[in-house]
């Protein structure tokens, strides 16, 4: 038995090293490597080929909810095969989306009262774009729409891959090829603490965003920008931006940086009182990830445009959604021939699976009470998480729900990092992989975002395998 799973195992590897290439992923590494082959998942682990199982600790890049092979999504999806996969959007209405629709404006901040689905999260970005854009394109004011040209987003910003998308990326490595083939956005500061110019604190054994000192400097950027970008047109001024986007409380790829609180309120505010239209992008944070329902909601924000994806299905199938306000859908309204269409769209938009999912998704946090369960999760996870401050490599905790980075730093007293080149956070995941802890790290950060089904006993598991691990790269023993 042991050694057919082993020849499977084997044959595997061997058609995925000779015909797939991976998304971010060096491929001359992955190619001088064991790939791991997933074949199975039950609740929060995830099997392989060869039968050994693995705490899934960031829920398959953020994705799944929870847990895997959860038996209300398996249902409800065999439920929809039995009755169709897949109809077009285009030009037909189907019964899960228009359900599912209604849903989820009735979860949504208030501001919002459109749907239109796509596939992933950059395009659910990709959309809200080109409807903020088109829109002041054919707004009454012509002014507008030849002023209006420009997006405002946040250094270290990540909203997926395709071209619109990096556009309003910040982070380097991934966007620097593509720069000149991007169009242009204004970055301003992230309120990223620990690394903050303006926070005049010295580190201390704690969350940068409580010791922190500074005077809000990141929020007077903005205002500064948003103001600056108004060009003076006689005695009216004319707004440059055709919308503003965020991240809201957590900047994922960035390093999972947690935002002070109430800096996305202000945020809002301020592109309120601009009348630049605000886009949030809860790709992440969506569904509970952060304790509650939406990001936005802990700081009452209302946004114009607000990008779902990722756990909007479970973690189950590719579907995104965008939802928007009734002003911005007015916008679009007209004569067929006055064009104002929203000329866009996707092969597999308001796919009846991946609605189906949803659904069944929405129904579980309903019957099984999921947020009382992740906020009881997220207590544990905080106290678990004190223990990292005992290693000397760790420069840096932050937590926002379900959410957790582990910054890990050369020398925590400086805050100096260590380089790129020495792959430490791949390194530390390596060793935890080797425990049965599957993660992925961005840089130097150490993610820990598991699945919701995981028991207190599995997380105190996920927390101790990563202490160890980290002990084992840095080479350090506690404080202590
Ligand atoms: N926005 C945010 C905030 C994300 O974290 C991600 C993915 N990590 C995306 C957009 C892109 O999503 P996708 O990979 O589904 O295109």
């Amino acid at each position: 038995m042991a050694s057919a799973r082993t020849t499977r195992a084997f044959k595997l590897v061997t058609l995925d090293r000779r015909h797939i290439w991976h998304p971010f992923t060096q491929m001359r590494d992955w190619l001088r490597s064991e790939p791991t082959v997933i074949v199975a998942g039950e609740g929060a682990y995830l099997v392989d080929a060869k039968g050994k199982r693995y705490l899934d600790a960031n829920s398959s890049i953020w994705t799944n909810l929870h847990g895997h092979r959860q038996s209300r999504i398996n249902r409800a999806i065999i439920r929809q095969l039995h009755r169709i996969a897949h109809s077009s959007a285009l030009g037909l209405a189907n019964e899960p989306a228009a359900v599912l629709a209604e849903r989820l404006i009735r979860l949504a901040p208030p501001s919002l009262k459109k749907v239109f689905y796509s596939d992933d999260g950059a395009t659910a970005v990709e959309v809200a774009l080109k409807m903020a854009f088109q829109y002041w394109q054919q707004s009454e004011s012509r002014v507008a729409g030849s002023q209006r040209l420009s997006f405002l987003a946040l250094d270290g910003a990540y909203h997926g891959d395709t071209v619109g998308a990096m556009s309003l990326g910040g982070i380097p490595t991934f966007h620097r090829a593509y720069k000149s083939l991007l169009f242009r956005t204004k970055k301003v500061m992230a309120p990223y603490c620990y690394r903050c110019p303006f926070n005049s604190a010295k580190p201390e054994r704690a969350d940068a965003r409580v010791y922190r000192k500074c005077q809000w400097e990141c929020v007077s950027l903005v205002e500064r920008e948003l103001a600056g970008s108004t060009r003076k047109r006689g005695k009216s001024s004319q707004q440059r931006f055709a919308a503003a986007v965020i991240e809201p409380l957590i900047q994922g790829a960035a390093g999972m940086i947690v935002h002070p609180i109430g800096y996305l309120k202000q945020f809002a505010t301020l592109c309120r009182q601009a009348n630049v239209p605000l886009v949030v992008d809860e790709v992440m944070t969506g569904f509970g990830r952060t304790g509650t329902m939406f990001a936005s909601e802990q700081e009452k924000v209302r946004p114009d445009f607000l990008c779902l994806a990722k756990g909007l299905t479970g973690g189950y199938l590719p579907l995104a959604a965008t939802l928007t306000s009734q002003r911005i859908f007015d916008g679009f309204l007209g004569d067929y021939a006055g064009k104002k269409t929203f000329f866009h769209g996707h092969s597999y938009t308001a796919n009846q699976l991946g609605c189906s999912a949803a659904l069944a998704n929405l129904e579980t946090f309903e019957k099984e009470g999921t947020l009382r369960k992740i906020a009881a999760r997220a207590v544990d996870l905080r106290a678990m998480l004190q223990e990292f401050w005992q290693l000397p490599h760790v420069g840096d905790v932050r937590q926002t729900g379900l959410i957790a980075g582990i910054e890990l730093a050369r020398n925590w007293k400086t805050r100096e990092p260590y380089r790129w080149g020495e792959r430490v956070g791949v390194r530390v995941c390596e060793e935890a992989k080797k425990e049965g802890v599957l993660t992925r790290p961005i840089g130097n950060v150490l993610v820990i975002m598991p699945p919701y089904c995981t028991t207190p006993a599995q997380l105190g598991r996920i927390c101790d395998v990563l202490k160890r691990s980290v002990q084992k790269v840095c080479g350090e023993k506690n404080f202590s």
